[in-house]
C-alpha cells in the first residue's frame, strides 16, 4: 500500500487524512501538542457560499452538501452588510459580490436588534450563511482518518525531508518515516516545508486576523442574530455561545508564528462595531489572533509539485479553510489517485501548483 506522510494537523491535514486513509497507509505528523492549535483553532467558523474568488467558490460549493450531511455541524445564520451614511454605493457593490440583496432598515434591525438607527443607513443580507461547529468537523475528519489506516502523531515537528528513491524520508520528532508521498498541509509554514524538501516556494504570505469575544447585557439573547459585516470589512461581528465575536478584519502581513492580537488593532475593530450599535462594549471576555495564509492570487494550492510528483501541496487556505475543506480534500485525493476530479478543469488548473512554475 502507498505510504503517505501528511504534515500538519489543522483542518487541511485532517481532512486530507480522512480522504486518503482508505486508499493509502497514512501517517499525519503535527508539531504542536494538540491538533488545531494554529489557524484551525482560531477561526470565525462561518460558511459563506460566495466568499472567495471563483475557484474558491467552486470548492465551497463542492463542500456544502457534505458539511450539511454531518448531524449538528451547521447552523443556518443570516449574514448582513451594514452601512453608514455615504456608504450606500460601496455597500451595493460589495453586497452583490457576496450574493446579498438590499433590505430596509427595519428588517435589518429585526436581525440585529441593537443596530443604531441613527447611524445605520443601508443594509443587505443573504439568509443562507452558516455557523460551522469547527471542533466537531475536526473530530469528524479525525475519526474517519483513524477508522481508515491513519496514525496521528502530535509533538512531531518535521525538521528534515530527504528524497529517498522516488519517495521521501521525513524526520519528525524522534522518528524518521519512509514514505512514497508527502502532503504539505502545514498552514502558514507550507513554504518552510517546501524549503526543507528543496521544492520551490509558492510565495505564501501569512496575514494576521484578530478576534475579540465580548459580553452582551444578560437580558439580550443574541443566538439567532445575524453575522454583520461593516462596509469595506471595517469589522464583522457574529454571535458565539451567548457572547459576540468582533473582528477588526485586520490583514497584517507577518512571519509564520504563534499569532496574538495587538490591543490597538482590537480597539479599532471594537470602535467600528460600537459605532453601529446602541450597546457599549463593556467587557472583553477573551481575544486571540490567527494566521490566514494566501498566495498572490488568493486561490488555494492543491496538487503535485510539477517537477517533484511525490510532493503534494494542500496550502493557501486563507480565510476559507473550513468552508472549502471537503472540496479541497477530495480534489487532493483525486490528484493523488489520478482520478478525474468532479470540479471543472478550469477550477482544477486554477488551483494547481503548476500555475507558479
Ligand atoms: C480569525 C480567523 C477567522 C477565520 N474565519 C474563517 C471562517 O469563518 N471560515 C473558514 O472557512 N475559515 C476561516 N478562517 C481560515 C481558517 O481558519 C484557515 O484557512 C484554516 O484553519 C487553515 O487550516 P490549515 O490546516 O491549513 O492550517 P493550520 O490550522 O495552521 O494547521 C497547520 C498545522 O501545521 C503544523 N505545522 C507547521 N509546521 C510543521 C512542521 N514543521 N511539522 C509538523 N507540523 C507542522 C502547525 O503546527 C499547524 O497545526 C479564519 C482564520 C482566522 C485566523
Amino acid at each position: 500500500m502507498t505510504h503517505i506522510v501528511i504534515i500538519g494537523g489543522g483542518i487541511a491535514g485532517l481532512s486530507a487524512a480522512a480522504h486518503l486513509a482508505r486508499i493509502a497507509d497514512v501517517t499525519l505528523v503535527e508539531a504542536e501538542p494538540h491538533l488545531g492549535y494554529h489557524a484551525s483553532g482560531r477561526s470565525a467558523a462561518a460558511f459563506i457560499g460566495d466568499y472567495g474568488n471563483a475557484p474558491t467558490c467552486a470548492l465551497n460549493a463542492a463542500s456544502l452538501d457534505h458539511l450539511r450531511d454531518i448531524p449538528e455541524l451547521m447552523k443556518r445564520r443570516v449574514m448582513m452588510m451594514v452601512g453608514r451614511a455615504g456608504e450606500e454605493t460601496e455597500l451595493i457593490k460589495e453586497a452583490s459580490g457576496l450574493g446579498m440583496w438590499r433590505v430596509g432598515l427595519e428588517e435589518a434591525q429585526s436581525h440585529f436588534p441593537i443596530l443604531n438607527p441613527n447611524v445605520l443607513s443601508s443594509a443587505a443580507l443573504r439568509d443562507d450563511a452558516y455557523d460551522i461547529d469547527t471542533g466537531l468537523l475536526m473530530d469528524h475528519f479525525r475519526t474517519r482518518a483513524k477508522a481508515g489506516t491513519a496514525t496521528i502523531i502530535t509533538k512531531a515537528p518535521v525538521t528534515a525531508l530527504a528524497q529517498h528513491g522516488s519517495g521521501w524520508q521525513v524526520s519528525a520528532g524522534a522518528q524518521v518515516y519512509t514514505c512514497d508521498l508527502v502532503v504539505n498541509a502545514a498552514g502558514a509554514w507550507a513554504d518552510h516545508i517546501a524549503a526543507l524538501a528543496g521544492v520551490p516556494s509558492i510565495g505564501l504570505q501569512p496575514f494576521r486576523r484578530s478576534m475579540a469575544r465580548i459580553a452582551l447585557p444578560s437580558q439580550l439573547d443574541c443566538s439567532d442574530w445575524a453575522l454583520i459585516d461593516g462596509v469595506g470589512e471595517r469589522f464583522y461581528a457574529k454571535p458565539d455561545a451567548g457572547a459576540l465575536l468582533v473582528s477588526p478584519a485586520d490583514e497584517d502581513p507577518v512571519q509564520a508564528q504563534d499569532a496574538w492580537a495587538e490591543d490597538e488593532v482590537l480597539a479599532r475593530g471594537l470602535a467600528a462595531y460600537e459605532e453601529m450599535v446602541t450597546e457599549p462594549v463593556t467587557r472583553m471576555l477573551s481575544n486571540w489572533a490567527g494566521l490566514r495564509s494566501f498566495v498572490s492570487d488568493r486561490t488555494l494550492v492543491i496538487g503535485p509539485e510539477p517537477d517533484c510528483p511525490s510532493f503534494f501541496w494542500l496550502a493557501g487556505q486563507g480565510g476559507y479553510g473550513f468552508q472549502t475543506s471537503f472540496g479541497a480534500a477530495r480534489l487532493l485525493r483525486d490528484r493523488v489517485t489520478g482520478t478525474t476530479p468532479e470540479l471543472s478543469s478550469d477550477a482544477v488548473a486554477a488551483l494547481s501548483p503548476d500555475r507558479f512554475r
